[in-house]
Order: structure tokens, then C-alpha cells, then sequence
């Protein structure tokens, strides 16, 4: 097992890897920009490394500064977390040749699951069905039109290497797709500095419902049931829940094998999450995260597997420890992600916390990096805690959480608090009857 693990990330992630890390007897290294020097994840891990200024690209996506500090900290592994260099092959090339271990999976497999169209055809030709849509890149305005009218309005058009809901314009009729294919274009190029879009079917009312993964480097393989995602506003996710309410065991089951044989398939190790959208009883695969997912909580809550120790685990080349037929599902988790924003107009609020009560007891876990006097820097995601319920079954997790919203005290910034309180009232989210677009109608006063 590895001694020490640098952790290239911040906030309550960072926090998140640290504590496995510590349960695991390994060390660990925090990296920091100046503007996170008193940062609870600075403040927790065994070391610290200044990597820079503020700017991410001058520290937290700074690989060079990355790097030595791995070095010079004697780190054996550095574990990217969530977001920043996560997702990005050449990273985790340049962590292994220099010979420290990257805690996730092959830079090939980041790369093939990094550009949306090369994901598609691995999932197709491993026997996953995937949104309707072009096999390729679309190149023109002609092309685009054919393309539309062989599949039927409406239209998404994606940026391939998009993430983060970006990139990503519908087109209702022909009379949009121009402008839809020279947004979503030019919103891609400056996301990702890649113009290259392709096109899918616009399903109108699916849910979002995602697999959890776990491989080891022996060709183990098991899946941890899903999560369903589909509270978004601006295809981000706001709350999310295991298991979703729209799924009997049957299909629970014939998603999870699915799953399971593409993963065996394609040779992928570590954590992982198939995404898909689910509409009239048919599932279609639309993305695939080769790392550790915000809402992995929920589904650890219910499976009671510790997915960063897993990761860490099967990164060190340890075979994983349990089958299938091992993994119990238990009760129901929601969480509810708080940001640093205006619960109405979002706009991020980020400022000194001038006090700060975090709700407990019984199913209640607060994955947080906030403290009382720290101030959040403006510089990075607005998303500050994760509020993490667990029930015996849906309705008792509903329960506590109205109660823990009630407890949680963010003071001296605005906060998405009041926007998941108010939620939890709201007849359709508690018959769990939403789909992916429910959330920004019901903000908007339709419902
Ligand atoms: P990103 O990588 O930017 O997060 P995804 O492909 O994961 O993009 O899609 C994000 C969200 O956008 C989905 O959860 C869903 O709400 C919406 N979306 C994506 N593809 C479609 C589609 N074909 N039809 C309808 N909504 C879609």
C-alpha cells in the first residue's frame, strides 16, 4: 500500500480523499493556491505545498508546480479528485513517468471516455445502447440538417469533449439548427478550446440515472447500483438521490449487468460512472466519468463500501475484496449540494462564514471543508458542502432531511439551503415524480 498520497484538489474533496487516506494509515500532501493557505484541507493533511496564485491554471491545473511538489514531498501516488486535472489524460501520463502512481484509470481510457464520440462507439460495440444520434462529428449546416431530419426534431447539439452541461444548445426545428450548431461551436471552442460538436436526439422527459463502478486490475469488476441525478438546473446536478425512485429491481438488475460486461470488456480499473438517460422503460448511455463523482456519498451510504478507500485500493494494484454477490443495497441517500450562491438567482456569494452550525445524528453525514472565519475564495466552484441523508427506506430519509436543512447554519453568505428546504415540500419531488427539465419549470413557477 502506498505510504503517501499528494491530493491534487481542494475543498470538501480534498477533505474526502484525506480522511480515507488517514483511515488507511497513509500520509498525506495538500496542495494549495495562496488563496486557499488556511483551507481546512491545508490545515488537516500531514503536509502542505504552496503551488501558486489563485488563478487555477497557475496552481491547481499547474502540472509542473504538481509535480515537483510530488516530489520534493516524497509522495508515492497523487489521487486528482474531482474536476480540474481529474479528467485529463496527459495528466495522468506525466504522473506515471515520473513515476509516481495516478489514482484512477489508464490515460488511454480517460482519453477514449474524454471525447463523448469515441465513448459512444466503445459503448455501442461493448453492447450499450446509447441516445440515437451522429456516429461522428458533425462538420456543416447541410450535414447537420440531413442528419436532423433522418432522427426527428428536436435536436441536442454537443460539444464533444464537453463537461460541466456546457457546449450543449437544442434545436426545436430546422429554423434553430443554425444558430443552435454556432452556439454550442463557439461556447465549446472558448469551454475547451475543441469546436467539435456532434448531435443527438432531444429526449424530452428522461430521467438521469447513473451507474457507479468499481474494477480492479485483475478483470474484477462490480457495479454499485445507480443514482438518479436528474434534479439539474442547466444540466448540473442540484440534488440527488440512490436508489431512484423510477427503477423496480428488474431493471436494476439489467442495468447493472449491462453495465458490468462493457466495463469487463473494455479492461477499465477504478471508480467509474456510466451515465444515461432514462425514458419510457428504455435506458441510453450518454457519457462516462473516469473518476470519483461529487455524488458518490449517496451510494456509500446505501452500500456502506467506501469508494475513495476502494479506489486507493485498486490503484495499488490490490485486488477488490468482495463479488456481486457481496454488494447489499440498504435504504435510501439523498444529498443535497449546497453552493455558495443566491438561492434565487445563483449568483455565487462567496465571503466570509461568519458562523457555522452543521446539522448531525442519526443517517446524517456533512461532507464539508467550511469552518466558522474561513473565507470562501471567489476563485473557484461555488459548491461548499454536501448535505448526505440516509433512511431505512425514502420517506424516513426525507424526514431527516427536512430536519437536517433545518439545523444547517451557513451564516454571513447567501446559500442553496433554502432552495433544497423548500424542495423537500414540493409535492413531485416527494412522490419522486421528476424528470430532467422538472427543476427549472418549477423554479420558474410552471410545474
Ligand atoms: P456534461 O458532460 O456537460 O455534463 P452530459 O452528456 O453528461 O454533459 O449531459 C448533461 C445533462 O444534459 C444530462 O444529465 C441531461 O440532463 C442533459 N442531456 C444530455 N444529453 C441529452 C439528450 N440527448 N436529451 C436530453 N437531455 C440531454
Amino acid at each position: 500500500m502506498f505510504e503517501k498520497i499528494l491530493i491534487a484538489n481542494r475543498g470538501e474533496i480534498a477533505l474526502r480523499i484525506h480522511r480515507a487516506c488517514r483511515e488507511m494509515g497513509i500520509h498525506t500532501v495538500a496542495i494549495h493556491s495562496t488563496a486557499d493557505a488556511n483551507a481546512m484541507h491545508v490545515r488537516l493533511a500531514d503536509e502542505s505545498v504552496c503551488i501558486g496564485p489563485p488563478p487555477p491554471n497557475q496552481s491547481y491545473l499547474n502540472i509542473p508546480a504538481i509535480i515537483s511538489a510530488a516530489t520534493i514531498t516524497g509522495a508515492d501516488a497523487i489521487h486528482p479528485g474531482v474536476g480540474f486535472l481529474s479528467e485529463n489524460a496527459g495528466f495522468a501520463e506525466i504522473v506515471e513517468a515520473h513515476g509516481f502512481t495516478f489514482v484512477g484509470p489508464s490515460p488511454d481510457h480517460i482519453r477514449m471516455m474524454g471525447d463523448k464520440i469515441t465513448a459512444k462507439r466503445a459503448m455501442i460495440e461493448a453492447g450499450v445502447p446509447c441516445v440515437p444520434g451522429s456516429d461522428g462529428a458533425i462538420e456543416s449546416l447541410e450535414a447537420a440538417k440531413k442528419f436532423a431530419a433522418s432522427i426527428g426534431y428536436p435536436v441536442l447539439i454537443k460539444a464533444t469533449g464537453g463537461g460541466g452541461g456546457r457546449g450543449m444548445k437544442v434545436a426545436r426545428d430546422e429554423s434553430q439548427l443554425a444558430q443552435a450548431l454556432q452556439l454550442a461551436k463557439s461556447e465549446a471552442k472558448s469551454a475547451f478550446g475543441n469546436d467539435e460538436v456532434y448531435m443527438e436526439k432531444f429526449l424530452d422527459k428522461p430521467r438521469h440515472i447513473e451507474v457507479q463502478v468499481l474494477a480492479d486490475n485483475h478483470g474484477n469488476v462490480v457495479h454499485l447500483g445507480e443514482r438518479d441525478c436528474s434534479l439539474q438546473r442547466r444540466h448540473q446536478k442540484v440534488l440527488e438521490e440512490a436508489p431512484s425512485p423510477a427503477l423496480n429491481a428488474e431493471e436494476r438488475e439489467k442495468l447493472g449487468k449491462i453495465v458490468v460486461k462493457a466495463i469487463e470488456k473494455l479492461g477499465y480499473r477504478s471508480v467509474g460512472t456510466l451515465e444515461f438517460l432514462y425514458e419510457n422503460g428504455e435506458f441510453y448511455f450518454i457519457e462516462m466519468n473516469t473518476r470519483l463523482q461529487v455524488e458518490h456519498p449517496i451510494t456509500e451510504m446505501i452500500t456502506d463500501i467506501d469508494l475513495v478507500r476502494e479506489q486507493i485500493r485498486v490503484a495499488s494494484g490490490a485486488a477488490l475484496g468482495f463479488s456481486q454477490a457481496d454488494i447489499k443495497f440498504f435504504g435510501h441517500a439523498i444529498e443535497c449540494r449546497v453552493n455558495a450562491e443566491d438561492p434565487l438567482t445563483f449568483q455565487p456569494s462567496p465571503g466570509k462564514v461568519t458562523d457555522y452550525h452543521a446539522p448531525g445524528g442519526l443517517g446524517v453525514r456533512v461532507d464539508s471543508a467550511l469552518y466558522t472565519g474561513y473565507a470562501i475564495p471567489p476563485y473557484y466552484d461555488s459548491l461548499v458542502s454536501k448535505l448526505v441523508v440516509h433512511g431505512r427506506n425514502r420517506a424516513e430519509c426525507m424526514m431527516r432531511l427536512r430536519r437536517a436543512l433545518e439545523e444547517y447554519v451557513i451564516g454571513g453568505i447567501k446559500t442553496t439551503i433554502p432552495l433544497h428546504r423548500k424542495l423537500l415540500t414540493e409535492k413531485s419531488f416527494i412522490d419522486g415524480d421528476y424528470d430532467i427539465h422538472w427543476l427549472e419549470r418549477w423554479m420558474d413557477g410552471g410545474k
